[in-house]
């Protein structure tokens, strides 16, 4: 099916270039030649045939022509984005052929204000493959058409005991397919097929049968930009379908369910927030539109009229610019629910280094308030609507990071809770991060996601909460129970005993560190002087006991009003 072509996506010749952007989730407008091996760049902003003009921050966009030398590109309309404030922000690049993975520009970038709302963006960049094709991006590319040859690829290695079934729930606005994927063991389903609600799943083909287990539904991309929630949901399947212990777990105990795009029209023409007509899906979610939002109605229908009394987890994935960490964002709930709601995000980070929970955000103002620009509320978003729908508890915003500007914790080593054995695997010490775009990233936070859920219900075969100091899932609870008490009545805090409210100690994982001789991995002040950006993985043992982390009480519950943040 021939799709309509973008104006931003196209070919554009200089004299001396030829840049390219006539490829899916392609976004440059303009090219224009202004001295020695510089030019200015104009990207599209999303929705701009609909005459809105804010969001030019997603560019991608390829070149052909350059030669060895130093080069520099400035796009001279970009919108007032956080992310590019930063100093450590670099977009990220790849030569073809050339090189395999994306990698970030290694030299310095520049940010400043033309006028309100309209920024010059530039970057510098050394070229060492002259007549390759050399592409840029904001970050790590993710294109309607990967996805499809993903799960293509995904579905052809499936174990012959997992159940791999793809469906068409419904069509984009475009035409897209939009797909749900159920995963699980084969045994885990009754001979009889779920039903077809109206409006979804309009192709012949055979619906799903129904699940004998509770569903974990997993959805992403629907602001299209975000394309690190792709390569997290890509690691999730990987396990999904592979013989490691907690994949084999998984498939025998929760069937999962998963739209990988729900916004493929706004992913395929280069969007970074919104759909073809400035719609923010997200906010849609309370009442969506089965004629204006297909994706989201098809979503919630699914969820709330066919899976509903088996779903134990909602999880959408995301990414933002703005906080150091990756993290979530949850309901809030009356306790006692709410310690049971943090337990997980607390998970997340036991079993991620990459993943704070200091940084998630449980408030009630989180599920009210309104985007600046639109003034939708975040009733609409997923997580809040079916919390309040079904009553859901599990039910987040996961939110991956475009960069991590900030050392990662420490996690406790993984244990294999049959034989009580220590896992020996690659552990993450990455120092001083300018996570743009790290492989290692999306694995380790697609695999704390899945190991999160197995230890929220004690059936994790290869835990790091035992080697916690609190060693099961019900005192940590407590732990958090507590917290959470605490944090409502800081009184209360001086009247809670010391085993009631464990303290974290960031002395103790200090020394711990310092006796493996790890400290200075982490600490070096010159060594971070002079290699900022590159990533630092050693491989070690863990020998230190893990405690929590400092900052018990204190979690803060801020927005940042800057333009740049992306909100879930
Ligand atoms: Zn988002």
């Amino acid at each position: 099916m021939d799709f309509e072509k973008q104006p931003h996506q196209c070919v554009l010749n200089t004299e001396t270039l030829q840049f390219f952007s006539d490829f899916d989730s392609g976004n440059l407008l303009r090219a224009i030649k202004v001295g020695h091996n510089q030019y200015e760049l104009l990207i599209s902003a999303d929705a701009s045939n609909k005459g809105l003009n804010h969001y030019r921050i997603w560019f991608y966009f390829g070149i052909r022509g350059m030669k060895k030398g130093s080069y520099r590109f400035t796009i001279i309309n970009a919108s007032n984005f956080k992310l590019f404030a930063s100093p450590l922000y670099k977009p990220v690049w790849r030569a073809i052929p050339g090189s395999v993975e994306w990698q970030r520009v290694m030299q310095t970038t520049c940010y400043t204000m033309n006028f309100p709302n309209s920024y010059r963006f530039s970057w510098n960049f050394d070229c060492n493959f002259p007549d390759n094709e050399v592409y840029f991006a904001l970050a790590p590319p993710y294109s309607y058409e990967h996805l499809v040859k993903s799960l293509d690829l995904y579905e052809s290695l499936c174990p012959w005991d997992c159940a791999f079934y793809r469906e068409v729930i419904t069509k984009s606005l475009d035409g897209r397919n939009v797909e749900i994927i159920t995963i699980s063991s084969k045994k885990n389903f009754s001979g009889e097929r779920e039903e077809r609600e109206v409006g979804l799943f309009q192709s012949s083909i055979h619906r799903s049968f129904k699940s004998l287990k509770p569903i974990v539904f997993i959805s992403a991309r629907v602001h299209p930009g975000e394309t690190p929630s792709s390569y997290l949901l890509d690691t999730i399947i990987q396990l999904l379908i592979s013989k490691d212990p907690r994949g084999v777990t998984l498939r025998s105990n929760f069937v999962f369910k998963i739209i990988p795009m729900l916004n493929p029209d706004g992913v395929s023409r280069g969007h970074f927030r919104v759909d073809q007509n400035g719609i923010n899906l997200n906010r849609c979610y309370a009442s969506p539109s089965m004629f204006d939002h297909p994706s989201i109605y098809a979503a919630k229908n699914y969820i709330e009229k066919i899976i509903s009394s088996s779903l134990c987890f909602y999880l959408d994935l995301h990414a933002h610019g703005s906080k150091k960490s990756c993290f979530v964002y949850g309901n809030f709930i009356d306790m006692p629910r709410q310690a049971e709601n943090e337990l997980f995000s607390k998970l997340l980070e036991i079993n991620s280094p990459y993943f704070d929970y200091m940084d998630c955000d449980f408030s009630e103002k989180s599920m009210t308030s309104k985007d600046p620009k639109d003034h939708h509320s975040k009733e609409g978003s997923g997580r809040v609507a079916f919390f309040r729908s079904l009553n859901l508890t599990f039910s987040y915003t996961i939110e991956a990071a475009f960069y991590i500007p900030k050392t990662l914790h420490p996690i406790p080593p993984m244990v294999n809770t049959k034989t009580g054995r220590r896992c020996s695997e690659v552990a993450v010490v990455e120092k001083f991060l300018v996570q743009v775009y790290n492989r290692l990233m999306f694995i380790d936070v697609g695999a704390a996601i899945l190991s999160s859920i197995l230890d929220v219900f004690s059936i994790n075969p290869l835990s790091r909460l035992g080697a916690t100091e609190y060693k099961n899932v019900e005192v940590l609870k407590e732990y958090i129970g507590n917290m959470v008490l605490t944090r409502k009545n800081p009184k209360l805090k001086k009247s809670l005993s010391r085993s009631e409210l464990p303290k974290a100690s960031s002395d103790k994982i200090t020394e711990n560190f310092r006796r493996s001789g790890r400290l200075n991995i982490m600490m070096n002040q010159s060594d971070r002087n002079n290699d900022v950006a590159r990533n630092t993985v050693c491989r070690f043992r863990s020998s230190y006991k893990y405690s929590c982390r400092p900052k018990t009480i204190d979690l803060k519950y801020k927005t940042q009003k800057s333009i740049g943040e992306q909100r879930d």
